[in-house]
């Protein structure tokens, strides 16, 4: 996939960047360890520092010290998760700020200027973020709506530039409101295609079905995005569905928890049982965390809550991350992804900390 920012190899995982940071590791570090690209938040970095003085400094890129790529969500997601807060009408929605309480109203059109005011390579269209679960009846009416948000957006920020628009696929659970979403946009014609409105609650089979017949009604020559998700598990089971790009706060929030991801599962850093362990988290993993501390140093500095701990497990589970989706990307060149999977649940049939983990 090919940015003003740089080239993108796929299937990607996207690091979460919220606040135009990935929080607690520097730049530097997510070059170092392989991050290709990053998603940051539209909604927060509205209401703060404010998307015309980014602009104002020269764009989010050079305001956050990051030179690579640029996702920005269309706040859509961050607004309507606001609940009571929010109130929709065919303009747009207005909220409150979660910040100072001030008022707002933002419209597809905003979403688009704010997005290009941040200088984001990928600007998302905006769209309703449908609850589940959720009415039929609702479902339809709301994804009809998006779908004539995601038209405003497409004729806000016309085909044939440097920024990519990606339109986003709604229909909650039901695959005939999906279908009826997906050629709607592709009629429309955006650069890639995002499945959004899932892992939000939903039973995971449900998801992956949903996943599997909206995809078949996206074009194969342009990116699928599978918006907030997800695990590992889900994005391996997702590549085999086709789907190219992925972003998840797992790998970011559980590092601050002290969950931390190997390839036998996952390794909750605070049990005792790591006290006196001078082993790194994992014996090969090559990151720098596992290059230079034991998982005793890293459990202490957890225990003490030290901002280290952050930064150190951090950086172990992007990388983790970042090795699986290249491992998955060399799989796949060398067309041998189901003896990649195959390998890749083999290795966590057996692991004390998993269920634990699924709580954090
Ligand atoms: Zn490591």
């Amino acid at each position: 996939m090919q940015t003003a920012h740089g080239l993108i190899e796929t299937p990607v995982f996207m690091p979460v960047g919220t606040q135009g940071t990935v929080k607690g590791v520097l730049p530097e570090a997510l070059h170092a360890l392989g991050a290709q690209i990053i998603l940051a938040n539209t909604y927060h970095l509205y209401l703060r520092p404010g998307h015309e003085l980014v602009h104002q400094l020269g764009g989010l890129h050079r305001f956050m010290n990051w030179s690579g790529p640029i996702l920005t969500d269309s706040g859509g997601f961050q607004v309507f998760s606001l609940g009571d807060l929010c109130k929709i009408s065919e303009e747009g929605v207005s909220f409150q700020s979660h910040l100072d309480g001030s008022r707002h109203h933002l419209t597809p059109e905003l979403s688009i200027e704010i997005q290009q005011a941040l200088d984001a390579d990928i600007i998302m269209v905006f769209d309703e973020c449908i609850p589940y679960p959720a009415e039929r009846a609702y479902v339809a009416t709301s994804t009809d709506r998006s779908a004539r948000w995601a038209r405003r957006c497409r004729e806000a920020l016309p085909a044939g530039g440097e920024k990519a628009l990606f339109g986003i696929v709604q229909g909650g659970i039901y695959p005939d409101l999906r279908e009826l979403s997906a050629r709607g946009l592709v009629r429309l014609g955006f650069d890639g295609y995002a499945i959004g409105g899932l892992a939000i609650g939903e039973d995971t089979r449900i998801r992956e079905q949903i996943v599997w017949l909206t995809r078949e009604f996206l074009p194969d020559e342009k990116p699928a995005y599978l918006m907030g998700v997800g695990t590992p598990e889900d994005i391996i089971e997702s590549v085999k569905m086709g789907l190219d790009m992925f972003d998840c706060v797992l790998p970011t929030r559980g590092a601050r928890n002290g969950m931390l991801f190997t390839k036998t599962g996952k390794l909750i850093i605070k049990h005792s049982r790591y006290a006196q362990d001078d082993s790194p988290i994992e014996e090969d993993c090559g990151c720098y965390t596992c290059s230079h501390y034991s998982r005793a140093y890293l459990r202490h500095l957890y225990l003490s809550r030290e901002i280290l701990a952050s930064t150190l497990n951090t950086i172990h589970n992007l990388h983790y991350y970042s090795r699986l989706l290249s491992g998955i990307r060399q799989a796949i060149q060398e067309d041998r992804l189901a003896e990649f999977s195959h390998d890749f649940y083999a290795r966590r049939a057996e692991n004390r900390d998993q269920s634990e983990a699924e709580s954090l």
